[in-house]
């Protein structure tokens, strides 16, 4: 069939797929968080062998270790591809873990969520969204003050919106749950990938091989750049630090799960509810400081409360008993990373004047690092993203039909910076 409008988004050369590998094939997925265990369970859906490598001793050791996490619907900021990637995953991943629930604990305390937004603006922006459809019926409603008393328990002094299939997750024993049948091989650190015949040889910190495989998934975080053979990615470490505060007679009232810029949990464990969460560009990645919790972040939670749920505010006390800090991966467009990796040297030589806006069937397609994937970047929302973007990578690595639209595939491509670059000149 002839593509008329050669300019259609899908038919860009750089963001062509990559060829399918092998059913059956043997794939180490690195990293045993979010990212790494849904394309575990995707890969093993679709027929691979896998195996999932990480330097901790167990699953979820860094960024999907918290006690608890929100998943929530995201409104569109008027990007609709962005809009409907955020929305699509919201409700796969809604759907996912309601199956896993029937055999694991995932969600903690009443379903549910109520959101207020990190400010007014935001939170009409969230409505009126709400009200255009963003959302099928039944998942999302305006509350006034007097629900949101109701729903939540206690007097938050404020109105909002219901999202009675969003709530609060364990996101570590999601983790745990998605990788209970899955080969492991814990403590061991990848430091590089060979490449060996048609495979990979994946090695560690003094050289050793750790295994062969025909493919390799970099499910690792902020690390996932350095271990691309021919072309890196520009993630960012984002640090976050939760804290736990001891819970007052009032405040064990609360019911469901706030988001409100931050966050706050319901009393979960140890008779704490859990307050998330700062946001800090943390360019010293390479040292292990970010893990220390500091005073001034759990100030920073608490004030957070005061400035958009003062009501909340009055009915907590000041009893942080300790916290938790972790990196997130992040991009310059605040986007995810899924997808092949890519030939930096071939993509430099084949589209190097691609500032000049020529027609773009002229150019090849791309050239990918066979048998090396990506699926990173994941930010503030990975695990309302994970579920839907490891089908949308195992889709790509097997080479069935995409779960997304085309242009989704586009978006979250890890080839995207270094063409804009090119097309910048
Ligand atoms: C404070 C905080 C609060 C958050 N709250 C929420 C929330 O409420 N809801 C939500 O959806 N998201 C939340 N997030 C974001 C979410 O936690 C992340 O998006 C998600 O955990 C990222 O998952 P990941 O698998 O990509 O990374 P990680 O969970 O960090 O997994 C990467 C894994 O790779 C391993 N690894 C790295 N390098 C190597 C190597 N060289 N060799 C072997 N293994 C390696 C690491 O040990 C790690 O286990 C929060 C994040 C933070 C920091």
């Amino acid at each position: 069939m002839i593509n008329k409008n050669p300019d259609r988004h899908y038919s860009f050369p750089w963001f062509r797929r990559s060829a399918p590998i092998r059913l059956g094939a043997r794939v180490a997925v690195i990293g045993a968080g979010i990212a790494g265990a849904c394309s575990a369970q995707a890969l093993i859906k679709r027929g691979m062998d896998v195996v999932v490598i990480d330097r901790r001793s167990g699953p979820a050791g860094e960024a999907s270790g918290n006690l608890a996490g929100l998943i929530q619907p995201r409104p569109g900021g008027g990007n609709r591809a962005y809009e409907q990637l955020q929305t699509s995953a919201y409700l796969h991943a809604v759907k996912v873990y309601d199956e896993l629930s029937r055999t694991h604990e995932v969600w903690k305390g009443v379903r549910g969520l109520l959101s207020f937004g990190r400010d007014a603006e935001f939170l009409s922006r969230h409505s009126q969204w709400l009200a255009n459809g963003g959302l099928p019926n039944g998942h999302g409603i305006s509350a006034s003050k007097a629900d949101v008393h109701e729903i939540a328990g206690v007097d938050i002094g404020a109105s909002g919106l219901w999202f009675p299939h969003a709530g609060t997750i364990d996101p570590a024993a999601i983790c745990r749950a998605l990788l209970s049948d899955i080969p492991t091989l814990y403590g061991k650190t990848v430091s590089k990938l060979e490449q060996h015949g048609d495979g990979w040889r994946v090695l560690e910190g003094d050289g050793a091989c750790l295994i062969e495989t025909d493919a390799v998934v970099l499910a690792n975080g902020f690390a996932a750049s350095q271990l691309c053979p021919e072309g890196s990615v520009p993630l960012h470490a984002k640090r976050g630090q939760i804290s736990y505060m001891k819970a007052t007679q009032a405040s064990k009232k609360l019911r469901v799960g706030l988001s409100y810029g931050g966050y706050a949990t319901p009393v979960l464990v140890n008779g704490a509810h859990i307050l998330g969460a700062t946001y800090q560009q943390w360019p010293d990645h390479q040292s292990n400081k970010w893990q220390e919790l500091t005073d001034a972040d759990h100030n920073e939670n608490l004030n957070h409360i005061n400035a958009r749920l003062p009501h909340l505010r009055q009915i907590l006390n000041n009893g942080i008993i300790g916290g938790r800090a972790a990196l997130r991966t992040t991009t310059a467009d605040h986007l995810p990373v899924v997808g092949p990796a890519f030939n930096e040297v071939a993509f430099k030589h084949d589209y190097h004047d691609l500032r000049h806006g020529k027609p773009v069937h002229i150019y090849p397609g791309a050239t990918y690092t066979p048998g090396v994937y990506l699926l990173s970047a994941l930010g503030s929302r990975g695990f309302a993203l994970a579920p839907l973007l490891a089908s949308l990578l195992a889709a790509e690595i097997t080479g069935g039909p995409l779960p997304v639209d085309e242009a989704i595939h586009n978006l979250v491509s890890p080839a995207r910076f270094l063409v804009r670059q090119l097309k910048r000149g």
